[in-house]
């Protein structure tokens, strides 16, 4: 019953969202789902999601995956989502739990990098490589306690391992669309009937933090001119 959380939050006859079908796991399928999601809600986030036991294992990403090792982004778990979800794209209706616009925003297969996932996973640190489109190579999710923390919604950091794939290129604002439809959440709100005023924020807000980055990098740099 570990979608018990998941369905008592949602009304299956209003949302598009699936219900999920219980026990789903192909015969002889080997490669697990690997998934995130662009979803503009109250706020923009991003919904990381690994397949394991027959469910998505999920954690919401406030700013999203950094492909930088410096950097450490937070992630907050939470329920666990039916594996029908990583087909998900669309509206979750207003009223609704999560209610705005989801995107697709990259979609792959992962392995775990430890021997036993439920020991990583129950210790607080879990390495494996992603196989997607914008997210590859090895990362880590390190869960984290600290004050404010909920037990039931654990903070965990995502953060990627130096390998071939480790880049200083800001992926969520420089590849910003659906890696299925390629479309912005401007375009789903648009084509799927959803609030496209509140999507286009969600669009906008990455752009928003690349001016702020540009203008903090360039602050850095005329300090740094001054004698
Ligand atoms: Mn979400």
């Amino acid at each position: 019953m570990r979608l018990k959380e998941y369905r008592k939050k949602r009304q299956f006859h209003v949302t598009p969202e699936p219900r999920g079908a219980g026990n789903v796991r192909e015969k002889g399928k080997e490669s697990l789902i690997y998934v995130v999601q662009k979803h503009m809600a109250s706020h923009l986030h991003y919904d990381f999601r690994l397949e394991w036991r027959g469910v998505l294992l999920s954690w919401a990403v406030p700013k999203g995956p950094s492909l930088d090792p410096g950097v450490k982004r937070l992630a907050t778990q939470t329920e666990d989502h039916p594996v029908e979800y990583a087909n998900f794209e669309g509206i979750i209706p207003e009223g609704q739990y999560g209610a705005g616009t989801v995107m697709l925003w990259d979609r792959g297969t992962w392995q775990p990098e430890t021997p036993d996932v439920d020991a990583s996973l129950q210790k607080g640190e879990m390495k494996f490589t992603l196989y997607g489109k914008k997210l590859q190579g090895s990362w880590v999710l390190v869960r984290i306690r600290g004050f404010g923390s909920n037990p039931t919604r654990p903070n965990w950091l995502l953060i990627k391992h130096r390998d071939q794939y480790a880049s200083t290129k800001n992926v969520t604002q420089e590849e910003p669309r659906s890696v299925t439809s390629h479309r912005l959440l401007v375009d789903i709100a648009r084509d799927e009937g959803g609030d496209i005023a509140k999507a286009s924020m969600g669009d906008s807000a990455d752009e928003a933090r690349r001016t702020t980055t540009a203008k903090s990098a360039r602050g850095r740099i005329e300090r740094k001119r001054q004698p």
